[in-house]
């Protein structure tokens, strides 16, 4: 097993202390426990093995218990960003022996995973990947092989030929027959934890339109992966294709509408029939932002998690791929609408989740602002960063909230969530499975400082 471990992780990355399960007591903390319940101060929560054992605000047993005091500070679950690719993979391909090949850098994957648990996400959903590479890193964490966030995988796809996110790795459906085959094939193998389907025509400004998948096909898809136990997500990014996936019985939508303002039925039909929507709005907001000002790549949270080659490529390379493409121009439209949508969905009972589409953890921070920006209070906030996402994965049994019985995943802040969503990039302890995270032995930036 060791070999193994080293033969995979062979350089930099093993510098990241192995971790060691002992029992935690955190004491006298103020307690945000992610449902939306207030705020309750004086809390003791016992944390035995990966499981949290015991809350309250009389005083708990130690035993033999690690103690963490947690005077003046503030604890929250875990933050959970329900919409990322993990760099490194994504849909990217290199040359190979005169082949082209998907991309699998796994140690570009793990330092992006690292960047992530620094700042606190202890669960995220790649919502498409290469699948040789996202479901081994999902193995290697699942076996405690790599310090890592939970992952929650799609793998690649699902687009027709010729479709938007039509990528190498994705299953393109022409026609049922054999789709329904590849389907089955791909959730036996891979044992996606929620697929990802495509439903977009693009037409829009600098996207020409292209296929996409028919409403017959798209509900069959929907309802097999359901016969067989296995949650979907859905890209739309315009409402009639978002409402005809909500009617086919998707879990969950990948983003929110943001093209346009949504109607109040569209709001309704979501909140009456509890499908969660990953908000997403880092991306486009990110991408409209780099054109004039791309600085954000210098803000601390960048600078402690990515490279200075990365930022780099940020502000320029990839800045002027946006540029070009038209995609900084089509997204700086489409940044007011989106605001007022999720503003919208919010007040109308819809669940919104967490997610950036993004590749990075500072990302997850900057959602949090754009939230907020939207008019979204932090301390509702909390909720959409933490138990919503576990809503949104089908994971709410046993994550995404501070509860007895619950899976152990916490953040401990030194300022309160509630007062401003900057404060829950104050970090004091990230606690995953139970097990107390070396932030100062993981592969970041601000390790190296
Ligand atoms: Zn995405």
């Amino acid at each position: 097993m060791l070999i193994r471990v080293i033969g995979f992780a062979c350089t930099a990355l093993l510098f990241a202390a192995w971790p060691v399960h002992a029992d935690v007591l955190i004491k006298n903390v103020t307690l945000y426990d992610g449902t939306g319940a207030a705020a309750v101060p004086g809390a003791n929560v016992l944390v035995k093995g990966n499981t949290i054992a015991a809350i309250s605000t009389h005083a708990i047993d130690a035993g033999g218990a690690q103690v963490i005091d947690g005077s003046g500070k503030y604890l929250i679950p875990g933050l959970m960003d329900v919409h990322i690719h993990v760099r490194g993979g994504q849909g990217g391909s290199v040359m190979q022996g005169g082949q082209r090949v998907p991309t699998a850098d796994f140690e570009a994957g793990l330092r992006a995973l690292q960047g992530y648990l620094y700042l606190g996400v202890t669960s995220v959903y790649d919502s498409g990947n290469n699948p040789d590479f996202i479901f081994k890193l999902r193995a290697n964490e699942r076996a405690g092989e790599i310090v890592s966030p939970r992952i929650f995988a799609a793998g690649g796809t699902i687009s027709v030929p010729g479709g938007y996110g039509a990528g190498l790795t994705a299953l393109k459906i022409a026609n049922w027959e054999q789709g329904k085959k590849d389907l089955i094939a791909k959730i036996e193998r891979e044992k996606p934890d929620m697929l990802k389907l495509i439903l977009d025509r693009q037409g829009l400004y600098a996207n020409r339109a292209v296929p996409t998948m028919s409403e017959d096909i798209f509900h069959k898809v929907v309802q097999t992966a359901d016969e067989m136990g296995v949650r979907t997500t859905v890209h739309v990014s315009m409402e009639w294709d978002a409402d005809m996936a909500a009617r086919s019985g998707v879990s969950a939508m990948a983003h929110p509408v943001l093209r346009a303002v949504v109607n109040d039925s569209y709001i309704k039909e979501l909140a009456d029939r509890k499908i969660p929507i990953a908000t997403t709005m880092t991306v486009f907001s990110n991408i409209a932002r780099v054109a004039d000002d791309p600085s954000f790549f210098d803000n601390p949270l960048f600078k402690a998690t990515l490279s200075e080659e990365e930022r780099e490529k940020g502000k320029t390379s990839e800045r002027q791929r946006y540029i070009t493409s038209g995609m900084s121009g089509m997204f700086q439209l489409m940044i007011p609408y989106a605001k007022q949508n999720i503003k919208r969905l919010f007040d109308g009972g819809v669940i919104l989740a967490l997610g950036t589409d993004r590749t990075d953890g500072p990302t997850a921070h900057q959602e949090l602002e754009l939230l907020n920006q939207s008019g979204i209070g932090p301390f509702d906030c909390i909720k959409i960063a933490t138990l919503n996402g576990a809503i949104y994965l089908g994971r709410e049994k046993d994550l995404g909230s501070v509860e007895t019985g619950k899976l152990a995943d916490l953040v401990l802040l030194t300022a309160d969530p509630a007062d401003s969503v900057a404060n829950f990039a104050a970090i004091d302890t990230v606690i995953k499975d139970g097990v107390v995270i070396d932030r100062g032995a993981l592969d970041v930036p601000a390790n190296r400082m």
